[in-house]
């Protein structure tokens, strides 16, 4: 039986579950089948290569589904910073009515979208974040704790204590975010912020049926365990969890040299167009492609339809165990 929160009303969604915007993987036909699902897929704009690619990308979405989907435009440190304004204004005028925003000073995107009568997720990894997005009007928080794919942000707090200090703390519906990938990981979310919660999941929706990226890359994920993600550019201040591999292990062993390490140190190898090539080629020792700690959870390539069915069905069975317990408890 769907859980109602005040998230799947504003969100129009049947299961609390959002696919995170993910760099080169938030294609239309993933994002489609996550919103056929009922949870609400995401497209990531910087993939596309210019805001009338995004127009396009949008398009395609739209005739794959009926459902609502949204757009996630990420602000960070960029080889060629991308003209994020024009990708904003190409989703609006598409008539894109959800956004997930990330990174640093999305002030002005925000008041933009806010602007056009837009529902605004952001993304933030500390609750004093939190709060100040919540200031600057956006409508959902998404609270990311330290087991994200990614850009977990430098204060390393993990999940379970952000999400309790959100429940406690925030006034505006969030999400879930960082280590999820199995009903037990979203019935301990829900468990953590009741009515307000809703779950994120990115990695999860990577190893799927329609997600875009290599067969060997899936089965790779399938392969890998929990200790095969590592953290680059701590030292840049713009640190993210990547998959553990030569290219990365090759970043992490430069940025601990002696005296550290400046970005043109390392630019050719975490470029994203050399992390693209993973996900084209299936070599999974080609480039950076994020990967949460979750991955070691992960043991099949569902489609996305029996993914989430599979996830709801979890959830439920975890929520009827726990009120056994307690009736048994009573007696
Ligand atoms: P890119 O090739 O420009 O950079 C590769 C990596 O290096 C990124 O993680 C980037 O943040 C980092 N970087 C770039 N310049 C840096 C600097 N001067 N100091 C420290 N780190 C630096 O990025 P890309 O992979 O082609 O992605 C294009 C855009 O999409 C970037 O702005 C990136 O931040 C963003 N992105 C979005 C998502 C998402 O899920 N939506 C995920 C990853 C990256």
């Amino acid at each position: 039986m769907p859980i109602v929160t005040s998230i799947t009303k504003l969100l129009n969604i049947r299961v609390q579950l959002n696919e995170g915007g993910m760099q080169w993987v938030g294609l239309p036909r993933l994002v489609a089948a996550v919103s056929d699902a009922g949870g609400l897929g995401i497209l990531t704009a910087l993939t596309q290569p210019n805001p009338d690619a995004l127009r396009n990308a949008i398009k395609e979405t739209r005739a794959l589904t009926s459902k609502p989907f949204g757009v996630n435009i990420t602000l960070l440190p960029s080889i060629n910073p991308p003209d994020y304004a024009g990708y904003a204004r190409a989703a609006v005028e598409e008539g894109v009515k959800i956004f997930e925003t990330a990174g640093h000073s999305p002030g002005e995107l925000i008041k933009y979208f806010k602007t056009n009568g837009c529902i605004v997720i952001h993304k933030c990894t500390t609750i004093r974040h939190a709060k100040s997005a919540a200031k600057h009007g956006v409508d959902v928080l998404s609270i990311d704790g330290f087991e994200c794919a990614g850009h977990p942000g430098e204060e390393d707090i993990g999940g379970l204590v952000l999400l309790a200090r959100a429940a406690k703390e925030l006034k505006i519906p969030y999400l879930a975010s960082g280590g999820i990938a199995d009903a037990r990981g979203f019935a301990a979310a829900l468990a953590l912020g009741a009515s307000l919660t809703s779950v994120h999941v990115g990695t999860r929706f990577m190893c799927t049926v329609e997600s875009p990226i290599h067969q060997k890359i899936k089965e790779k994920i399938v392969a890998s365990t929990e200790q095969d993600t590592v953290h680059i550019f701590r030292t840049l201040n713009n640190t993210a969890r990547v998959f553990k591999n030569k290219v990365s292990m090759e970043v992490v062993s430069i940025e601990r040299r002696p005296g550290g390490a400046k970005f043109e140190d390392v630019r050719e190898l975490v470029s994203g167009q050399r992390g693209r090539v993973v996900y084209e080629k299936g070599d999974p020792d080609y480039g950076i492609w994020s990967a949460g700690i979750c991955i070691g959870l992960i043991n099949d390539i569902p489609t996305c339809e029996d993914l989430v069915l599979s996830l709801e069905k979890g959830v439920e069975e975890i929520i009827s165990d726990m009120n056994t317990i307690v009736v048994k408890a009573k007696l």
